[in-house]
Protein backbone atom coordinates (compact mmCIF):
# COMPACT_ATOMS: atom_id res chain seq x y z
CA UNK A 1 0.00 0.00 0.00
CA UNK A 2 2.45 2.62 1.27
CA UNK A 3 5.30 1.44 -1.56
CA UNK A 4 2.44 2.02 -4.04
CA UNK A 5 1.47 5.09 -2.87
CA UNK A 6 4.95 6.41 -2.70
CA UNK A 7 4.86 5.12 -6.39
CA UNK A 8 2.32 6.93 -7.64
CA UNK A 9 3.28 9.97 -6.22
CA UNK A 10 6.52 10.09 -7.26
CA UNK A 11 5.62 9.93 -10.90
CA UNK A 12 3.32 12.75 -10.77
CA UNK A 13 5.65 15.11 -9.22
CA UNK A 14 7.75 17.55 -10.81
CA UNK A 15 11.40 16.08 -11.63
CA UNK A 16 13.17 18.85 -9.75
CA UNK A 17 10.79 18.29 -6.48
CA UNK A 18 11.85 13.94 -6.60
CA UNK A 19 15.39 15.47 -7.55
CA UNK A 20 15.11 16.78 -3.86
CA UNK A 21 15.10 13.13 -2.27
CA UNK A 22 16.99 11.29 -4.76
CA UNK A 23 20.10 13.40 -4.44
CA UNK A 24 20.97 11.43 -1.02
CA UNK A 25 21.64 8.35 -3.02
CA UNK A 26 23.06 9.59 -5.80
CA UNK A 27 26.86 11.13 -5.98
CA UNK A 28 25.45 13.59 -8.27
CA UNK A 29 24.95 14.38 -12.53
CA UNK A 30 28.68 14.50 -13.75
CA UNK A 31 31.59 12.14 -13.37
CA UNK A 32 33.44 14.45 -11.22
CA UNK A 33 30.25 14.01 -7.89
CA UNK A 34 31.19 10.56 -8.39
CA UNK A 35 35.20 11.34 -8.15
CA UNK A 36 34.33 13.58 -5.46
CA UNK A 37 32.37 11.47 -3.32
CA UNK A 38 34.56 8.33 -4.08
CA UNK A 39 38.05 11.08 -2.42
CA UNK A 40 35.80 11.42 0.62
CA UNK A 41 35.18 7.66 1.39
CA UNK A 42 38.06 6.57 0.09
CA UNK A 43 39.52 9.15 2.80
CA UNK A 44 37.33 7.07 5.47
CA UNK A 45 38.71 4.05 4.63
CA UNK A 46 36.16 2.87 2.50
CA UNK A 47 36.20 1.63 -1.11
CA UNK A 48 33.51 2.50 -3.77
CA UNK A 49 31.55 0.72 -6.81
CA UNK A 50 31.11 3.78 -8.87
CA UNK A 51 27.65 3.34 -11.48
CA UNK A 52 26.96 5.14 -14.41
CA UNK A 53 23.29 5.67 -14.17
CA UNK A 54 20.44 4.30 -16.77
CA UNK A 55 19.18 0.86 -17.55
CA UNK A 56 16.62 -0.91 -20.26
CA UNK A 57 17.30 0.88 -23.09
CA UNK A 58 14.94 0.64 -26.42
CA UNK A 59 17.67 0.58 -28.76
CA UNK A 60 20.82 -0.64 -29.45
CA UNK A 61 22.27 2.55 -30.23
CA UNK A 62 21.43 4.33 -26.82
CA UNK A 63 24.42 1.83 -25.41
CA UNK A 64 27.41 3.61 -27.29
CA UNK A 65 26.87 6.70 -25.18
CA UNK A 66 26.79 4.58 -21.86
CA UNK A 67 30.11 2.60 -22.81
CA UNK A 68 32.01 6.18 -23.45
CA UNK A 69 30.38 6.99 -19.82
CA UNK A 70 32.21 3.86 -18.66
CA UNK A 71 35.39 4.01 -20.51
CA UNK A 72 35.42 7.67 -19.17
CA UNK A 73 34.86 6.45 -15.81
CA UNK A 74 37.43 3.95 -15.58
CA UNK A 75 39.97 6.54 -16.97
CA UNK A 76 38.84 8.59 -13.39
CA UNK A 77 39.55 5.60 -11.55
CA UNK A 78 43.11 5.35 -12.58
CA UNK A 79 44.18 8.82 -12.88
CA UNK A 80 42.99 9.65 -9.81
CA UNK A 81 44.14 6.53 -7.63
CA UNK A 82 40.24 5.57 -6.62
CA UNK A 83 40.11 2.86 -4.61
CA UNK A 84 37.08 1.83 -6.68
CA UNK A 85 35.55 -1.00 -8.88
CA UNK A 86 32.80 -0.31 -11.22
CA UNK A 87 29.06 -1.43 -11.49
CA UNK A 88 27.21 -1.85 -14.34
CA UNK A 89 23.64 -2.95 -15.90
CA UNK A 90 23.75 -5.07 -18.37
CA UNK A 91 20.48 -3.74 -19.46
CA UNK A 92 21.49 -0.37 -20.63
CA UNK A 93 24.18 -2.81 -22.93
CA UNK A 94 21.20 -4.18 -24.92
CA UNK A 95 21.04 -7.52 -22.43
CA UNK A 96 17.20 -7.90 -23.51
CA UNK A 97 17.29 -6.88 -27.12
CA UNK A 98 20.51 -8.45 -28.46
CA UNK A 99 23.00 -10.45 -26.47
CA UNK A 100 25.51 -10.62 -28.73
CA UNK A 101 25.66 -6.81 -29.46
CA UNK A 102 25.54 -6.31 -25.29
CA UNK A 103 28.29 -8.91 -24.87
CA UNK A 104 30.37 -7.48 -26.66
CA UNK A 105 30.08 -3.56 -25.59
CA UNK A 106 30.89 -4.84 -22.06
CA UNK A 107 33.65 -6.98 -22.91
CA UNK A 108 35.20 -3.81 -24.65
CA UNK A 109 34.27 -2.02 -20.70
CA UNK A 110 35.78 -4.99 -19.06
CA UNK A 111 38.92 -5.14 -21.22
CA UNK A 112 39.69 -1.34 -20.86
CA UNK A 113 38.86 -2.12 -17.24
CA UNK A 114 41.43 -5.09 -16.73
CA UNK A 115 44.04 -2.99 -18.41
CA UNK A 116 43.68 -0.56 -15.75
CA UNK A 117 43.28 -2.86 -12.72
CA UNK A 118 40.00 -2.19 -12.46
CA UNK A 119 37.14 -4.86 -11.66
CA UNK A 120 33.55 -4.42 -12.95
CA UNK A 121 30.65 -5.81 -11.11
CA UNK A 122 27.18 -7.31 -13.31
CA UNK A 123 24.38 -5.77 -11.24
CA UNK A 124 21.28 -7.98 -11.47
CA UNK A 125 18.38 -6.67 -12.57
CA UNK A 126 14.09 -8.25 -13.12
CA UNK A 127 13.73 -12.07 -13.26
CA UNK A 128 13.75 -11.55 -17.04
CA UNK A 129 17.43 -11.04 -17.16
CA UNK A 130 18.84 -13.73 -14.51
CA UNK A 131 19.26 -16.55 -16.99
CA UNK A 132 20.86 -14.53 -20.14
CA UNK A 133 22.99 -12.32 -17.04
CA UNK A 134 24.49 -15.60 -15.53
CA UNK A 135 25.14 -17.17 -19.20
CA UNK A 136 27.01 -13.78 -20.12
CA UNK A 137 29.10 -13.57 -16.60
CA UNK A 138 29.52 -17.18 -17.63
CA UNK A 139 31.28 -16.08 -20.68
CA UNK A 140 33.40 -13.24 -19.16
CA UNK A 141 34.63 -14.85 -16.36
CA UNK A 142 36.06 -17.94 -18.79
CA UNK A 143 37.96 -14.99 -20.31
CA UNK A 144 38.34 -12.24 -17.75
CA UNK A 145 38.40 -14.18 -14.44
CA UNK A 146 39.31 -11.64 -11.79
CA UNK A 147 37.68 -8.65 -13.18
CA UNK A 148 34.80 -9.83 -13.33
CA UNK A 149 31.45 -10.12 -10.94
CA UNK A 150 28.05 -11.07 -10.60
CA UNK A 151 25.46 -9.57 -8.07
CA UNK A 152 23.26 -12.40 -7.10
CA UNK A 153 19.48 -11.77 -4.96
CA UNK A 154 18.69 -13.42 -1.94
CA UNK A 155 14.81 -13.59 -2.92
CA UNK A 156 14.68 -15.35 -5.77
CA UNK A 157 13.81 -19.13 -5.25
CA UNK A 158 16.31 -20.22 -7.19
CA UNK A 159 19.90 -18.85 -6.18
CA UNK A 160 21.02 -21.11 -4.34
CA UNK A 161 21.27 -23.43 -7.72
CA UNK A 162 22.55 -20.21 -9.67
CA UNK A 163 25.47 -20.49 -6.70
CA UNK A 164 26.26 -24.45 -7.29
CA UNK A 165 25.62 -23.83 -11.04
CA UNK A 166 28.71 -21.54 -10.61
CA UNK A 167 30.89 -23.29 -8.17
CA UNK A 168 31.16 -25.67 -11.31
CA UNK A 169 33.43 -23.04 -13.19
CA UNK A 170 34.88 -21.12 -9.69
CA UNK A 171 38.81 -21.35 -10.14
CA UNK A 172 40.67 -21.24 -6.68
CA UNK A 173 42.91 -19.00 -8.23
CA UNK A 174 40.23 -16.40 -8.74
CA UNK A 175 37.12 -17.00 -6.28
CA UNK A 176 34.31 -15.80 -8.12
CA UNK A 177 33.13 -12.62 -6.40
CA UNK A 178 29.09 -12.66 -5.71
CA UNK A 179 27.16 -9.97 -4.53
CA UNK A 180 24.48 -11.13 -2.48
CA UNK A 181 21.71 -8.90 -2.06
CA UNK A 182 18.04 -9.15 -0.87
CA UNK A 183 17.07 -8.29 -4.58
CA UNK A 184 14.98 -4.98 -5.42
CA UNK A 185 12.67 -5.85 -8.16
CA UNK A 186 8.99 -7.07 -7.92
CA UNK A 187 8.98 -10.46 -8.91
CA UNK A 188 5.31 -13.05 -8.47
CA UNK A 189 5.30 -15.58 -5.60
CA UNK A 190 5.57 -18.31 -7.93
CA UNK A 191 9.73 -17.42 -8.08
CA UNK A 192 10.28 -15.19 -5.65
CA UNK A 193 9.99 -15.37 -0.98
CA UNK A 194 8.13 -12.67 0.12
CA UNK A 195 8.82 -12.45 3.96
CA UNK A 196 11.16 -10.91 5.19
CA UNK A 197 11.82 -13.94 7.18
CA UNK A 198 12.54 -16.29 3.95
CA UNK A 199 14.50 -13.88 2.29
CA UNK A 200 16.64 -13.96 5.57
CA UNK A 201 16.86 -17.34 5.78
CA UNK A 202 17.71 -17.54 1.93
CA UNK A 203 20.17 -15.05 2.42
CA UNK A 204 21.69 -16.88 5.04
CA UNK A 205 21.82 -19.90 3.56
CA UNK A 206 23.10 -18.50 0.09
CA UNK A 207 26.17 -16.41 1.92
CA UNK A 208 27.12 -19.84 4.40
CA UNK A 209 27.05 -21.96 0.91
CA UNK A 210 29.58 -18.94 -0.32
CA UNK A 211 31.72 -19.36 2.40
CA UNK A 212 32.08 -22.72 2.41
CA UNK A 213 32.77 -23.20 -1.50
CA UNK A 214 35.86 -20.54 -1.96
CA UNK A 215 33.99 -17.63 -3.33
CA UNK A 216 34.94 -14.20 -2.57
CA UNK A 217 31.90 -12.92 -0.73
CA UNK A 218 30.37 -9.08 -1.12
CA UNK A 219 27.77 -9.29 1.80
CA UNK A 220 25.50 -6.69 0.79
CA UNK A 221 22.39 -5.22 3.32
CA UNK A 222 21.69 -2.58 5.57
CA UNK A 223 19.84 -5.12 7.93
CA UNK A 224 20.93 -5.53 11.15
CA UNK A 225 19.93 -8.71 11.27
CA UNK A 226 21.69 -10.30 8.40
CA UNK A 227 24.91 -8.01 9.29
CA UNK A 228 25.06 -9.90 13.10
CA UNK A 229 24.48 -13.24 11.13
CA UNK A 230 27.01 -12.69 8.50
CA UNK A 231 29.60 -11.40 11.19
CA UNK A 232 28.95 -14.58 12.85
CA UNK A 233 29.63 -17.04 9.51
CA UNK A 234 32.96 -15.28 9.29
CA UNK A 235 33.26 -15.61 12.68
CA UNK A 236 32.91 -19.78 12.66
CA UNK A 237 34.49 -19.94 9.21
CA UNK A 238 37.33 -18.19 10.43
CA UNK A 239 37.13 -16.02 6.84
CA UNK A 240 39.87 -13.69 6.33
CA UNK A 241 39.53 -10.13 5.34
CA UNK A 242 40.74 -11.10 1.86
CA UNK A 243 37.59 -13.36 1.62
CA UNK A 244 34.99 -11.05 1.76
CA UNK A 245 33.59 -7.08 2.40
CA UNK A 246 30.55 -5.58 3.36
CA UNK A 247 28.90 -3.46 0.83
CA UNK A 248 26.15 -0.46 1.20
CA UNK A 249 24.57 1.74 -0.77
CA UNK A 250 25.25 5.66 -0.92
CA UNK A 251 23.08 7.23 1.52
CA UNK A 252 21.78 4.76 3.00
CA UNK A 253 22.38 3.94 7.01
CA UNK A 254 26.24 5.36 7.55
CA UNK A 255 26.03 4.79 10.93
CA UNK A 256 26.05 0.72 10.67
CA UNK A 257 28.54 1.39 7.38
CA UNK A 258 30.91 3.13 9.95
CA UNK A 259 30.24 0.45 13.50
CA UNK A 260 31.74 -1.68 10.63
CA UNK A 261 34.97 0.11 9.39
CA UNK A 262 35.54 0.78 13.10
CA UNK A 263 35.86 -3.04 13.67
CA UNK A 264 38.09 -3.16 10.59
CA UNK A 265 35.97 -4.83 8.04
CA UNK A 266 36.04 -4.47 4.49
CA UNK A 267 33.33 -2.17 3.10
CA UNK A 268 32.60 -0.81 -0.21
CA UNK A 269 29.25 1.94 -1.10
CA UNK A 270 27.93 1.70 -4.02
CA UNK A 271 28.21 5.45 -5.69
CA UNK A 272 25.89 6.08 -8.60
CA UNK A 273 25.99 9.04 -10.74
CA UNK A 274 24.83 10.56 -13.92
CA UNK A 275 21.58 12.22 -15.51
CA UNK A 276 19.75 9.06 -15.51
CA UNK A 277 18.77 8.61 -12.11
CA UNK A 278 15.14 9.11 -12.16
CA UNK A 279 14.66 4.72 -12.33
CA UNK A 280 17.26 4.35 -9.85
CA UNK A 281 16.03 7.04 -7.03
CA UNK A 282 12.55 5.33 -7.39
CA UNK A 283 13.33 2.39 -6.49
CA UNK A 284 15.34 4.02 -3.45
CA UNK A 285 12.40 5.78 -2.41
CA UNK A 286 10.03 3.18 -2.37
CA UNK A 287 11.85 1.06 -0.14
CA UNK A 288 12.27 3.94 2.54
CA UNK A 289 8.61 4.19 3.90
CA UNK A 290 10.02 7.29 5.80
CA UNK A 291 10.46 9.36 2.69
CA UNK A 292 6.73 9.44 2.85
CA UNK A 293 6.40 11.80 5.71
CA UNK A 294 9.09 14.08 3.99
CA UNK A 295 7.69 13.94 0.50
CA UNK A 296 4.46 15.13 2.22
CA UNK A 297 6.14 17.97 4.08
CA UNK A 298 7.69 19.43 0.77
CA UNK A 299 4.53 19.26 -0.94
CA UNK A 300 3.22 21.28 1.59
CA UNK A 301 5.74 23.85 2.09
CA UNK A 302 6.20 24.20 -1.76
CA UNK A 303 2.49 24.95 -1.32
C1 LIG B 1 25.88 -2.46 -2.68
C2 LIG B 1 24.50 -2.88 -3.08
C3 LIG B 1 24.26 -3.25 -4.39
C4 LIG B 1 23.00 -3.70 -4.76
N1 LIG B 1 22.80 -4.17 -6.04
C5 LIG B 1 21.60 -4.72 -6.36
C6 LIG B 1 21.39 -5.36 -7.60
O1 LIG B 1 22.29 -5.47 -8.44
N2 LIG B 1 20.17 -5.90 -7.86
C7 LIG B 1 19.14 -5.83 -6.96
O2 LIG B 1 18.06 -6.36 -7.23
N3 LIG B 1 19.30 -5.20 -5.77
C8 LIG B 1 20.50 -4.64 -5.46
N4 LIG B 1 20.66 -4.04 -4.24
C9 LIG B 1 19.48 -3.72 -3.41
C10 LIG B 1 19.12 -4.83 -2.48
O3 LIG B 1 18.61 -5.91 -3.22
C11 LIG B 1 18.03 -4.39 -1.48
O4 LIG B 1 16.90 -3.96 -2.15
C12 LIG B 1 18.47 -3.27 -0.55
O5 LIG B 1 19.80 -3.42 -0.16
C13 LIG B 1 17.60 -3.26 0.72
O6 LIG B 1 17.73 -4.48 1.40
P1 LIG B 1 18.52 -4.65 2.79
O7 LIG B 1 19.27 -5.93 2.74
O8 LIG B 1 19.32 -3.45 3.06
O9 LIG B 1 17.38 -4.88 3.85
P2 LIG B 1 16.07 -4.06 4.22
O10 LIG B 1 15.38 -4.90 5.22
O11 LIG B 1 15.33 -3.64 3.00
O12 LIG B 1 16.65 -2.75 4.91
C14 LIG B 1 17.26 -2.79 6.19
C15 LIG B 1 17.24 -1.38 6.76
O13 LIG B 1 18.06 -0.52 5.95
C16 LIG B 1 17.43 0.75 5.83
N5 LIG B 1 17.15 1.01 4.42
C17 LIG B 1 17.05 0.13 3.41
N6 LIG B 1 16.81 0.77 2.23
C18 LIG B 1 16.77 2.09 2.53
C19 LIG B 1 16.58 3.29 1.75
N7 LIG B 1 16.40 3.24 0.45
N8 LIG B 1 16.63 4.47 2.39
C20 LIG B 1 16.86 4.56 3.73
N9 LIG B 1 17.02 3.47 4.51
C21 LIG B 1 16.98 2.26 3.92
C22 LIG B 1 16.19 0.73 6.65
O14 LIG B 1 16.52 1.21 7.96
C23 LIG B 1 15.84 -0.74 6.72
O15 LIG B 1 15.13 -1.06 7.87
C24 LIG B 1 21.92 -3.66 -3.82
C25 LIG B 1 22.19 -3.27 -2.51
C26 LIG B 1 23.44 -2.92 -2.11
C27 LIG B 1 23.69 -2.56 -0.69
Amino acid sequence: MLNKLIADMVSVMPENLVWLFSKRYIAGKTLEDAVNVTLQLNGQGIYATIDVLGEYIKQTSEALDYKEGYIKTIDAVKNNSLKATLSLKPSMFGLLLDYEFCYKQIRDVIQRAKEAGISICLDMEDSSCTDIELNLFEQLYLEFPGTVSLVLQAYLHRTLNDLKRLQKINKPEYPINVRICKGIYIEPESIAFRKKQEINRNYKLCLEFMMFNHFYCSIATHDEQLVNSALELIKQNNLDTSRYEFQMLYGVRPELRHKLVELNHPMRVYVPYGTHWFGYSTRRLKENPRMVTHIIKALIVRG
